[in-house]
């Protein structure tokens, strides 16, 4: 497998270039904030009078509706949420764009299960950081980057991969290496890996390991600092050397019930869902699900925010981060400005 980094990259390709972020959440603050300080020319598109155009603007960026960004830009980049990018790309995005212009994604969702089908005279490319926009932009202010993907899925210039390598040089990820990979290997991995393990995964584990204490009589304080705090410590030494740092790190005893208690918890069982929740990936089945939710209005989405909001592991640890006052002085999320 071949990895780009920012000397493979032809920034050139971007200068005299106009790129349309359409979108200022996640992702859209720190794309359209990291290709301004890489010397790119940037229009945020957003919604008028919405939050975000306030933000945009707040950070000294030019803002303009989506049909006005989209329509004077080289390269308009879609970071909005994935259910809503189909109807925005309809309605304001392809008939405002420039003919021979690039079409961009940070997920290849909507193109794979066939929710876009873009334009003929569109170069379709795709630039995803692996990382929470949040991050993106924190490791760039930082001098490093994330890693992305990168793919192509229409190619009218014959430099569309090129172009997808410039930009991801611009948001900082040459830095780290980008891989070129194709809209369906993209999409599917990144619905496993934030499902199965990242997300899904992990926040259950959290809440089992949690309830599983509290239910036994300890103190919800001593669960939190187990079951959560601890986590991102061994994250930590994880993401620095691998699983061997780690284990090198922590006690023999914490090792060895690794070992012992590792395979009881994620059991065969385990592996057959990771299994059937691949192929529910595969077969579309999950994509429809997502998109059924998003049409009937968010259901899922708003009552298990609410029911999330209610557990006690959220109740204890906002209490007990607020006597860590030094963990909010680094936030990577400030919810006023992104
Ligand atoms: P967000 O949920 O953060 O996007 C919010 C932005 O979208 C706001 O600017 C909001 O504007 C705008 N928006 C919402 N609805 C609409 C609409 N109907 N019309 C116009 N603007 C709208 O998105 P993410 O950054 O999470 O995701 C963007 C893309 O990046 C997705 O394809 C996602 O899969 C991908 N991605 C995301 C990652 C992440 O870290 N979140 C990681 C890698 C890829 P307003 O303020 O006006 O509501
Ligand atoms: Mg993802």
């Amino acid at each position: 497998m071949k990895v780009f980094y920012d000397k493979n990259a032809n920034t050139s390709l971007l200068r005299d270039r106009r790129v349309a972020v359409i979108g200022y959440g996640s992702q859209g603050h720190a794309h359209a904030l990291n290709l301004k300080d890489s010397g790119v020319d940037v229009v945020v598109g957003v919604r008028e009078g919405g939050e975000s155009w306030r933000k945009a603007a707040a950070a000294g960026l030019k803002v303009a509706t989506v049909e006005k960004a989209a329509s004077s830009a080289d390269l308009v980049i879609l970071l909005i949420p994935d259910e809503t990018i189909a109807r925005v790309y309809r309605e304001a995005v392809e008939p405002s764009m420039r003919q021979g212009a690039t079409l961009a994604f940070a997920h290849g969702f909507n193109i794979h299960y066939g929710q876009v089908v873009p334009r003929s005279d569109l170069d379709v490319i795709m630039i995803a950081p692996k990382a929470p926009g949040h991050t993106v932009r924190s490791t760039y202010t930082g001098g490093g980057g994330v890693p992305a993907l990168i793919a192509v899925a229409q190619d009218k210039s014959g430099s569309a991969r090129d172009v997808a390598l410039a930009y991801a040089s611009a948001i900082g990820c040459g830095r780290s290496g980008v891989i070129e990979t194709d809209f369906r290997e993209e999409t599917e991995t990144d619905l496993f890996g934030e499902q199965a393990v990242l997300c899904g995964g992990t926040v259950e584990l959290i809440k089992a390991g949690f309830d599983t204490l509290v239910e036994a009589g300890y103190a919800p304080e001593m669960a939190y600092f187990e079951c959560l705090h601890e986590l991102k410590l061994i994250v930590d030494l994880i993401y620095e050397g691998g699983i061997g740092t780690m284990n090198y790190g922590i006690s023999n005893n914490a090792e060895f019930g690794e070992y012992l208690t590792g395979p009881r918890i994620v059991t065969d069982d385990t592996r057959a869902a990771m299994k059937a929740t691949l192929h529910a990936i595969q077969s579309g089945e999950y994509a429809k699900a997502f998109i059924l939710e998003s049409q009937a209005g968010g259901p899922t989405l708003q009552s298990r925010r609410r029911l999330t909001a209610a557990h006690p592991i959220e109740i204890v640890g906002a209490k007990l981060r607020a006597m860590m006052p030094w963990i909010g002085q680094s936030a990577l999320v400030d919810r006023a400005k992104n």
